[in-house]
């Protein structure tokens, strides 16, 4: 069969589609960039906003329309919670929950999942709109946690880990593929190892990673702020582990975090990236926050917006507050009415602007090391590549030669509303 992936939303789908990408071919399939080629198209769906949740619906009818002749299954959380919605769309035959989404190939192909069980053969990226250099790696599912706006721990149920053998069989897969840098995704990693032995949190996780395996570079993608690991930061001495955290603030007023039933106070929030300041120099804390949560007074706002301030993010995803369905907050009182909401955004994007370009600036005449994501050729002049430093600093250059995939030491020039400039010195 030829087979289309996509994905909507987080990292996790990403990884997700990335591994059916790898067992679709240990069965003999083969994978195609576009749903006009395709006889079975997979879907990976997401809810996380309703804006996701519209998306996931375009996707399908789009597929539909290229080629209504393929077979398309869904999954992920919009699929999950809208079933019937779900098997109404053109086109769609199948939707798999996420409980069983694990073994979505097996069961579309009929087959006993431990089939897949085998050492994983060599990661390719896949073709199409989901190609990416970088490989995101699924270690952890679900979340115990209950915060308020949250749909996704609705949708993706209780926490569960990965084993750890087979988390780095997959990193050496993808280093048997000429993988750089490899991306840990979760819900809450930081609950890795709950279920196990107790001798698996994520600290030891990383650590046997960056023993077991010659991956060159990994990065952790969203940490929540609490159950961090004693001595956590200590891994960085291992110059391989991408010198950025992505921690979700969600707001940087108490009494907003206690109705959004998260627990943590603000002043923790604040040692914890002391800590990791301190521990890990030059380190980039990136974040998430929701603004016009329901009841956030002008009051609340300004406390939460003289907090990102102080915490000096190197970037942030700033959602606008979206009521989700079978969430708490749905049924809190005050809803703050959407222009207001918009307008915080706006604010609180401006205040990371501005700290944002601060980090950048701090590295100007600075080296650091790059993977190049994308190449594109110019005229006589050799090639435009962009990519990603370990501190997550998104730059550009002009090279000699074609560059993609590959790491080299840069030095920044400017930073600008163009971009930042490097240069490639080794
Ligand atoms: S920690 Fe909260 S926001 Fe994060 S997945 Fe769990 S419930 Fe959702």
């Amino acid at each position: 069969m030829k087979i289309y992936l996509d994905s909507i939303g987080c990292r996790l789908n990403q990884s997700e589609i990335e591994r059916y990408s790898t067992q679709f071919k240990m069965a003999g399939h083969s994978l195609v960039s576009t749903p006009s080629e395709s006889d079975l198209v997979v879907v990976n769906t997401c809810t996380v906003t309703s804006k996701a949740a519209a998306d996931s619906r375009t996707k399908v009818r789009q597929s539909n329309r290229l080629n209504p002749n393929s077979r398309i299954v869904l999954t992920g959380c919009w699929s999950s919670l809208e079933e019937r919605n779900a098997l109404d769309l053109p086109g769609v035959t199948d939707v798999i929950h996420n409980k069983d989404k694990d073994d979505l190939v097996a069961i579309l192909l009929g087959i006993a999942p431990h089939e897949f069980d085998k050492e994983p053969v060599a990661r390719q990226p896949i073709p199409g709109i989901r190609m990416r250099t970088r490989a995101f790696i699924k270690a952890q599912d679900g979340c115990d946690n209950q915060c308020t706006f949250c749909i996704t721990t609705i949708a993706r149920g209780s926490s569960r880990s990965v084993n750890p053998q087979r988390i780095i069989d997959e990193i050496n897969a993808a280093v048997a593929g000429d993988v750089q840098e490899a991306v840990l995704t979760g819900v809450q990693l930081t609950s890795y190892g709950k279920d196990l032995d107790g001798r698996n949190n994520l600290k030891q996780l990383i650590q046997r990673i960056l023993q077991q395996t010659n991956l060159p570079r990994l990065r952790l993608s969203s940490l929540e702020p609490w159950n961090i690991p004693k001595n956590f930061f200590s891994l960085w001495e291992d110059s391989r582990l991408c010198r950025q955290i992505h921690i979700p603030l969600q707001s940087g007023s108490a009494s907003v975090l206690r109705r959004m039933a998260r627990p943590i106070e603000p002043v923790n929030f604040a040692k914890l990236l002391e800590t990791a300041r301190e521990r890990v120099p030059d380190i980039s804390v990136t974040t998430d926050i929701i603004a016009g949560f329901p009841g956030e007074t002008e009051a609340e706002f300004t406390e939460n917006l003289e907090f990102i301030q102080a915490m000096r993010f190197a970037d942030a995803h700033v959602f606008t507050y979206s009521p989700r369905p079978q969430t708490a907050a749905l049924r809190l009182p005050d809803h703050v009415p959407s222009k207001v909401a918009r307008e915080r955004s706006r604010m609180i994007r401006e205040t990371v602007a501005k700290s944002k370009t601060e980090y950048a600036q701090h590295f100007i005449d600075k080296e650091l090391v790059a993977l190049w994501e994308t190449a594109k050729k110019l005229d006589k002049s050799g090639w435009e590549v962009s990519g990603l430093t370990d501190n997550y600093l998104r730059i550009n250059s002009i090279v000699a030669r074609n560059m993609l995939n590959t790491l080299s030491t840069v030095r920044i020039i400017t930073v600008g509303k163009g971009g930042i400039q490097a240069s490639v010195i080794a």
